[in-house]
Parts: C-alpha cells; sequence; structure tokens
C-alpha cells in the first residue's frame, strides 16, 4: 500500500510519521515548499488541552493527542513550557458559563480553579473590565520548528520518503479511485492519497472535485518585547490573547475561529498585519495587560486559520475512493495533529477508530 500526503505541515508530518511504522505501508510526502513552512510556522503552538466546556468526544481527541507528544515532552525530546491558561471573561454571563465549567473540567481530569477579577492582577491581568477567569495550570507551549523537525526525523526513520519542493499540481484517478499523484517533476503512483495541505486544502480538493466546507479566517501575531514582568498565556472573551516569549516578551494575537468569522481567501495572497491591529492591540494591552503596555514590536506576521460549520476537523476517507481528507484543522491543528494522524493510520490501513465519526467528511 503506497500513500501519498500532500502537505509538510505538523498535520502531514505526524501523520507521516506515524503511518510509516504501519507493516506493509509505503509513505511519501510531497512539500511544495518547505517543511512546516505553512500555517505551522505562523503558530502560537499552545497544546490546547480543553476548551472551557468540551464535548466528551473533543476532549477524547485531545487526549489521545497527548499520548503521542506527552512522552515526547517526559523523555526531553520536545520542549514544552507549562505555562498555564487563563480564560478571561468581559461579561457576567460569560464569568458565569466559566465558573460552571469548573467542576466539569475536574471531573474529566483536568486541574480547573475560578479565579475572581481582584485576583487576576497576581496574572499580570489587569481587574478593571474583568470579571474573572478559569485558570487551567496544565496547558502550554512547543517549540514549532522543533516539532516539525522531530516527526520529519521520525517519519525519515521508519522509511517515509519526504519530498520538499515538490508541488503537487494534480491527483489522478480512474473508476476505482485515486491511481496516482503528479507533481512538477513526476508522476507518483499512489493507492490512497491524504490531502494535508493546510489553507491551500480546497485547491487539492478541486483536483478530484471533493467538496468540503472549509474558510479561512485571519490569525495576526504581533511580537513584543520589553515587558515588566513575565505574562500568562490568556484568551480573553474579545477573541485577542497574549502568550509569553520568554520573560519579557510576549505574542500579542486574534483568536477567530467561528465559521461565520471566515471567508475564502487565496491562501499565496501576501497579507500584512493591518494597522488596525496594531491600534486595537495596543489599547487591549493598555486596558487588559498593564505589563506589556510599554514593549516594542519586534516581530509581526499572519497566518491562515482554515475553520469549519462545526469547529471540529475534516478527517478521513472523501466521496472519490482513496482520496483522504486532513483539513480544517480550526485553529488547533498543532494539538490535534497526532490524534488526527492516528485515526487515520487505522483507516488507511484497513482499520476503524473510535473517535472518526465526528470528524467524518460524511457530516457535511
Ligand atoms: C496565528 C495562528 C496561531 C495559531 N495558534 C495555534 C495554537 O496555539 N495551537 C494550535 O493547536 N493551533 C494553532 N494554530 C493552528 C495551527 O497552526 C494549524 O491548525 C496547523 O498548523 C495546520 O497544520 P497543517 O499541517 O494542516 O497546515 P500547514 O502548516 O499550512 O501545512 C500545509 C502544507 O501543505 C503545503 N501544500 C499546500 N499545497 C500543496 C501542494 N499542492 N503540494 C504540496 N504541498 C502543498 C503547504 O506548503 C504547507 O506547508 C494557529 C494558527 C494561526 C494562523
Amino acid at each position: 500500500m503506497h500513500v501519498v500526503i500532500v502537505g509538510g505541515g505538523i498535520v502531514g508530518m505526524t501523520l507521516a510519521a506515524a503511518l510509516a511504522t504501519e507493516p506493509q505501508t509505503e509513505v511519501t510526502l510531497c512539500e511544495r515548499d518547505v517543511l512546516g513552512g505553512g500555517t505551522t510556522s505562523a503558530s502560537a503552538a499552545i497544546f490546547m488541552t480543553q476548551q472551557p466546556r468540551p464535548e466528551a468526544s473533543d476532549d477524547a481527541v485531545r487526549k489521545l493527542s497527548w499520548e503521542t507528544y506527552g512522552p515526547l515532552v517526559a523523555d526531553g525530546a520536545l520542549s514544552f513550557e507549562q505555562v498555564g491558561r487563563l480564560t478571561v471573561a468581559e461579561t457576567n454571563a460569560y464569568a458565569a458559563d466559566l465558573r460552571d465549567a469548573v467542576e466539569p473540567l475536574r471531573e474529566l481530569g483536568y486541574d480547573a480553579e475560578w479565579v475572581d477579577a481582584d485576583a487576576l492582577s497576581k496574572y499580570g491581568v489587569a481587574a478593571a473590565d474583568h470579571e474573572g477567569a478559569l485558570y487551567t495550570p496544565e496547558e502550554g507551549y512547543f517549540d514549532v520548528d522543533e516539532l516539525v523537525e522531530h516527526f520529519a526525523a521520525e517519519a525519515r526513520a521508519a522509511g517515509a520518503e519526504i519530498r520538499t519542493d515538490e508541488a503537487v499540481v494534480d491527483v489522478q484517478t480512474d473508476d476505482a479511485g485515486v491511481t496516482a499523484v503528479e507533481t512538477e517533476s513526476a508522476v507518483v503512483n499512489a493507492d490512497a492519497v491524504v490531502n494535508a495541505a493546510g489553507p491551500w486544502a480546497t485547491r487539492v480538493n478541486d483536483f478530484v472535485g471533493v467538496r468540503t466546507p472549509l474558510r479561512h479566517t485571519v490569525g495576526p501575531i504581533l511580537v513584543v518585547e520589553g515587558a515588566d514582568r513575565e505574562v500568562p498565556f490568556a484568551v480573553f472573551e474579545s477573541k485577542r490573547y497574549v502568550r509569553p516569549v520568554g520573560s519579557d516578551g510576549a505574542y500579542v494575537g486574534k483568536y477567530l475561529t467561528d465559521y461565520a468569522d471566515g471567508e475564502v481567501r487565496d491562501p499565496d495572497a501576501p497579507t500584512d498585519v493591518l494597522d488596525d491591529f496594531h491600534d486595537e492591540a495596543e489599547a487591549f494591552l493598555e486596558a487588559s495587560v498593564p505589563a506589556l503596555t510599554d514593549t516594542t514590536v519586534v516581530d509581526e506576521w499572519v497566518g491562515l486559520r482554515t475553520v469549519t460549520p462545526d469547529g471540529r476537523p475534516v478527517v478521513g476517507e472523501s466521496a472519490v475512493p482513496g482520496f483522504y481528507l486532513a483539513v480544517g484543522m480550526s485553529g488547533q491543528g498543532v494539538t490535534l495533529a497526532p490524534a488526527v494522524a492516528d485515526v487515520l493510520s487505522a483507516q488507511l490501513t484497513g482499520g476503524d477508530h473510535d473517535l472518526a465519526e465526528p470528524m467524518t467528511p460524511g457530516r457535511f
């Protein structure tokens, strides 16, 4: 069985690493540019241990991902800064929701506590205009380059062929399904093809006429330096967030994952951080994260999240036999990638997977 994976971001790489260890499975990954240079390089790389209100199946997917990441963190193969997370309420209604989430989260096995507004300053967040926060100390962030390198090395060691600078320009099919991918320089026979092309996924779907409801949301990040104290990873109700970088810096970003906030964009069109976001970030930091008020922006970029109507990824075989999807990560691809790889590895090798159903392409 020869599987060709299109895309060498975190999703394609974790899949290549998992699949290459399966018996009688040959894996080729084609990346049009460099490994991890797409959305993955734009990521804040937080492992989102939980959502304030996880469904059981979503929680199981995250736990499955951690079954891959956790041992690698424990033995030092991957660095992980466990900084914890504050989910900050700006309205009474959201505060009530978050307070109610503490007990269910504990029942799912997480540390969780409610922090009153007047205790927020302990975490570097202003008390004024905030109604308190849910604190979950287990979350943290990876080094995204290290992640990609690690899984690329695992995949190669298990026998996968990784081709960079090799864009897939078409996928060939016959009546029984996919037969090959065509790259700029070769035709590669394939029993199965996996679309792991991140924000370019719709273009790869077009090669075989598959339709999946995918939109893009714009994710700007400003990197600031010169904070007068360390800041936490904090996600605010208004969808702005800060994530620490070292002891005196931070990412300041916007976390839009709703399908309604999305549109179909050209992922190759250059996108700069808009002046509006600079202004928004300045006002936000002044009001909400005073430790970052007098900082300097030293870097900035924009990444595209690929979002779906229900906020879950689209994973599994499409209507075209042998053409599989690993797309629509909805802003959580770093978190979900190993679980997605597990589900697809089972399916590609003829098995089933308990967690496949909520992510199945057939639900749309
Ligand atoms: C600003 C921002 C912050 C984020 N923060 C987090 C976070 O904290 N935690 C988290 O879990 N997630 C986060 N995410 C989401 C996460 O980064 C993505 O879900 C994840 O990186 C998607 O990985 P991917 O492999 O699917 O896509 P990508 O990394 O985009 O990889 C797709 C690859 O496919 C290649 N490709 C495309 N077309 C072709 C073709 N025709 N032939 C060959 N190759 C092709 C591209 O070059 C690219 O390298 C964030 C996203 C953004 C934008």
